[in-house]
């Protein structure tokens, strides 16, 4: 029997395990998807090979630990220096990130982007920047403090709320928490009713609610998604790369998608 978990703290309420094991039994594999709570990121080899795992995925807050802890980093996963998928091959620890291409299959629909404003810097931030600068599409951040945009300060033009004044960006992805626990926007909305305005597109990470920033889309009157497609899209790649690309991405999300 083949093995795969979700590895990261808290793990408790995500969706993956649901997502990966309905694909797993659709496709009457012999192979279990569960999760595991780490507490100390440094451990994350040492519990993957105990557990005898064939495949994970990281989450939050270990991304950056599993970048580490592989024995080798693939693709897109080496601009992010974050790790959300590993998969063990012939006793090697291989390194991925599908957040980047998850995202980029998700806003397949959305045309002709030629620039974007990315809201946020932390790690989901990062995975988009590669993602959208891979295209060739001009990005600017923005955050609301300093310290993570210096992270990006030698790639692109980065702004904090008081060196920010609207214009016109073709997409505006907020990559932040805000909205995920309470009802707050990332940006102060006179910053950001404005740049929606000038928008063809906006795209929210958060899934599951539709969230102040959502809203103010809508009332800009913009196309518009949330993660939902991200969070399957990320999920069908990883679960692509533990199967040995055997399977087609259509069949897996077939399943995957009776999660949501
Ligand atoms: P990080 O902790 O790495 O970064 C959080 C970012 O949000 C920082 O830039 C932080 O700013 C900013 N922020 C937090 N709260 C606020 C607020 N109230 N107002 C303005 N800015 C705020 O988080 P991640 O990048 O790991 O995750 C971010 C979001 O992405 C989460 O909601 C997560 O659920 C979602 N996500 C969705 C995925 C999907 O597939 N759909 C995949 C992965 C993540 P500062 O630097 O000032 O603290």
């Amino acid at each position: 029997m083949k093995l795969f978990a979700l590895i990261g703290n808290p793990v408790k309420h995500s969706i993956s395990p649901k997502m990966h094991n309905l694909a797993l039994k659709g496709l009457g594999l012999d192979a279990l998807y569960t999760r595991y709570l780490l507490e100390d990121g440094s451990k994350l080899k040492e519990k993957f090979l105990h557990l005898k795992l064939d495949g994970a995925n990281v989450t939050v807050p270990f991304k950056e630990d599993a970048f580490l802890a592989c024995d080798e980093v693939k693709g897109i996963a080496n601009k992010t220096r974050s790790v959300n998928t590993i998969v063990k091959k012939d006793g090697m620890l291989l390194g991925f990130n599908t957040d980047a291409p998850g995202f980029l299959l998700s806003i397949k629909d959305f045309t002709e982007i030629k620039s974007a404003l990315i809201i946020g810097a932390g790690g989901t931030a990062k995975a988009i920047f590669f993602a959208l600068k891979e295209q060739g599409i001009e990005v600017e951040v923005l955050n609301r403090s300093q310290k993570r945009l210096d992270d990006f300060k030698a790639l692109a033009k980065t702004y904090i709320w008081e060196d920010f004044s609207p214009k016109k960006y073709d997409l505006i992805v907020n990559t932040t928490s805000a909205g995920l626990q309470d009802e707050a926007l990332p940006m102060p909305s006179e910053l950001l009713m404005p740049s929606l305005k000038k928008a063809k597109y906006a795209f929210d990470v958060i899934y599951h609610k539709q969230t102040p920033f959502l809203k103010a889309c809508q009332k800009a009157n913009i196309a518009y998604k949330n993660g939902a497609d991200m969070l399957l899209y990320q999920g069908v790649l990883a679960l692509e790369l533990f199967l040995d690309n055997k399977y087609k991405k259509e069949e897996l999300s077939f399943y995957m998608k009776q999660a949501f």
